[in-house]
């Protein structure tokens, strides 16, 4: 029995709307399929690692790209497995006995949700001989690592007895084309081949994605709003990685840790054109499942078209792109073989059981 998830990352309902996807629809015709919630913030580690340990941050710690160390007053990447406050799926499996792999995008990741697995590898840095039988992997900023991730998927399932597979893509096309685009429409379409291709070879699939994507006009600098009230704080912007090509570092999430007061000093903060909500700690805890430790004194999220990030000179400035990370990107795809509902695409694994 050969479980499969395939996560497809910053697969928005809207791509599937636009275009035709007879792979997609013949396997939710034939099991289940619809829309569930990812998780927030809605950036793509966050729900990666959500989906490999089929749990909410609140238990797996995984809270950004990005966090804050209020001890030694820095930000740092959160990108490696000792963020972690749990065991993956995956590892838990290979522990009872089972053949397991994971495939994705970049090798931060790998590191995080592919412990323990037989295959462990990234588009970024595959090994020789999963190149040589896939082929080179296109450069991870390009369209064609996806489909490259998919094809090295199906041939791991062709070739390999496993027991269960998570394969992840990177969202780099969704973050440049919007629904319909030329390159959306082939990337779609790519995406639709593999996922067929996987529902073909396994024996139970499900495929969904991390977070949708929004197109984004308005930037909100957040410190810039901090220090104009007089606020000494520190200001997480949670899609902060090393892989700016996509996003540029702007994302329409923060944690604000406040040096001195509380979230009760913030809730000015709410009539800042571009900001939504302005979450205390055990609010954003329990609405977003999570950990209270780890969220400082309250979860910013930004408006559909908002990203949070620096501003020239002021609090508000104009962006035109395409990202991610609040509320608004939470709701995703999923189809699965299974015949199976999901509420969250953290049930992916649980589904196949
Ligand atoms: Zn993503």
């Amino acid at each position: 029995m050969t479980h499969v998830v395939a996560c497809l990352d910053g697969f928005d309902p809207e791509y599937l709307a636009a275009t035709e996807t007879p792979g997609w629809d013949r396997i939710a015709d034939e099991g289940s399929g619809g829309t569930c919630e990812g998780l927030v913030p809605s950036l793509t580690n966050v729900n990666n690692v959500g989906i490999v340990t089929a749990a909410f941050p609140a238990e797996n710690g995984l809270t950004g790209n990005t966090y804050y160390d209020p001890e030694r007053d820095e930000q740092a990447f959160m990108n490696d497995p000792s963020h972690l406050r749990c065991e993956t799926v995956l590892q838990r499996r290979a522990a009872a006995g089972e053949t397991v792999a994971a495939l994705v995008a970049k090798d931060k990741l790998v590191e995080m949700v592919g412990q323990d697995c037989e295959v462990a590898a990234s588009a970024e840095n595959p090994p020789d001989w999963l190149a040589d039988a896939v082929g080179e992997p296109p450069g991870i900023y390009s369209g064609g690592a996806s489909a490259w991730l998919l094809d090295a998927a199906v041939h791991l399932l062709d070739t390999r007895d496993l027991d269960a597979l998570y394969v992840s893509t990177t969202d780099v096309i969704p973050h440049k084309h919007g629904p319909g685009e030329p390159a959306a429409e082939e990337w779609v379409r790519e995406m639709d081949d593999g996922v067929a291709a996987l529902a073909e070879r396994g024996d139970a699939l499900v495929a969904t994605a991390d977070h949708g994507m929004n197109h984004k006009s308005v930037c909100v600098d957040l410190d810039a709003a901090l220090d104009r009230e007089g606020l000494d704080a520190e200001v997480v912007r949670l899609i902060t990685d090393e892989h700016t090509y996509h996003h540029q570092n702007l994302g329409g999430a923060a944690y604000v840790y406040l040096r001195d007061g509380d979230a009760a000093d913030l809730d000015w903060l709410r009539d800042v054109d571009g900001v939504e909500e302005v979450l205390p700690t055990d609010e954003a805890a329990e609405r977003f499942r999570l950990p209270a430790d780890a969220v400082g004194d309250a979860l910013v999220l930004g408006t559909e078209s908002s990203v949070f990030g620096p501003v020239d000179d002021g609090v508000r400035g104009e962006v035109d792109l395409r990202s991610h990370g609040s509320h608004h990107e939470r709701e995703v795809p999923y189809v699965t073989t299974t015949g199976a509902t999901l509420e969250y695409n953290v049930d992916a694994f649980p589904a196949l059981e």
